[in-house]
């Protein structure tokens, strides 16, 4: 089966009855993308920048190269990169707080709006890098418009900032991750944002209230739960509806047992990690929709 999945590598996906799924990879370290063929997929769904932040809070420039870099490679492809999403599950030491319930606190967009200055530089660095490719940004962990609205308020603060400096930079689309159940299930609070991914993995811990972390509770942990699979698809009908474009970028992107239930959901963009790309769209071609 391996040897059959990797033949899928070299062509676009597509379901047995030829609707078009565009596959795009999940990456951490910007230097994953050396063992990468940006051939067999349709961009990057998802860069973690957190990896950026594990050996201390890295700077402007520290950023701006790694992104740089990643878009460089992309050749033109989309390239969505996710503004740090700290603590929960990801730790950062000098930045993460110690609270009683680290999912349920000051994670993903709430921290680095109560860090302003940390958010800022990574918001520099993401506008100038913007210039070397098809860049696309997105925030963790929203739940409310009004962390939308702060943040985009800031990319446009700083792109002013860098004007009057003469620094070369662009405004990428901002969109926002799916994950937090307030935003599933009342998606219109959000029509207003240039996209949406859909991140299964926190969506699903919150929605079956089991930690994604947890072995206990991997059971309940189930992002094939109609509880869950509903909300994916009235986010994807809220998407073609309004023209807003909507991907999903967790770990159900690369599973092959779930990657019916999404497409059925109505979603035509996954995200999958590399090793799992090949899986993935071997698993599409075997949908008829
Ligand atoms: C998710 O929650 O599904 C996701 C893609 O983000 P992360 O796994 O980094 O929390
Ligand atoms: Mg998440």
């Amino acid at each position: 089966a391996r040897s059959s999945a990797a033949a899928y590598l070299s062509t676009p996906a597509a379901t047995a009855d030829g609707t078009r799924i565009l596959t795009y990879v999940n990456i951490a370290d910007p230097s994953d993308v050396e063992a990468i063929d940006i051939a067999t997929c349709d961009g990057v769904g998802l860069m973690r920048t957190e990896f950026l932040f594990s050996h201390g809070l890295p700077d402007e420039d520290t950023q701006y190269r790694a992104y740089a870099r990643v878009l460089e490679w992309a050749a033109g492809k989309p390239v969505t990169i996710r503004t740090v999403d700290a603590g929960g599950d990801k730790p950062v030491p000098g930045f993460t707080v110690q609270e009683g319930n680290p999912f349920l606190g000051l994670r993903g967009i709430r921290l680095s709006l109560s860090r302003p200055e940390i958010f800022r530089a990574q918001i520099r660095a993401l506008l100038r890098a913007a210039v070397h490719g098809t860049l696309k940004v997105m925030f963790p962990m929203i739940a409310v418009p009004a962390e939308y609205a702060k943040a985009k308020a800031m990319f446009a603060e700083e792109a002013l900032a860098l004007s009057a400096r003469g620094t070369v930079h662009r405004m990428p689309p901002l969109g926002i991750m799916v994950e937090v159940p307030s935003v599933a299930i009342a998606p219109e609070a959000f029509a207003d944002v240039a996209f949406f991914s859909i991140g299964s993995n926190d969506l699903t811990q919150y929605v079956m209230a089991a930690a994604r972390d947890n072995a206990a509770v991997a059971n309940l942990n189930d992002t094939a739960h109609p509880a869950v699979l509903r909300l994916i698809r009235e986010v994807a009908d809220f998407g073609a509806a309004r023209g807003i474009p909507v991907s999903l970028c967790g770990d159900a992107g690369g599973d092959p047992p779930l990657i019916p239930h999404l497409l059925r959901a109505g979603l035509r963009e996954l995200s999958a990690v590399p090793a799992q790309l090949a899986a993935a769209k071997a698993a599409i071609a075997e949908v008829t929709l």
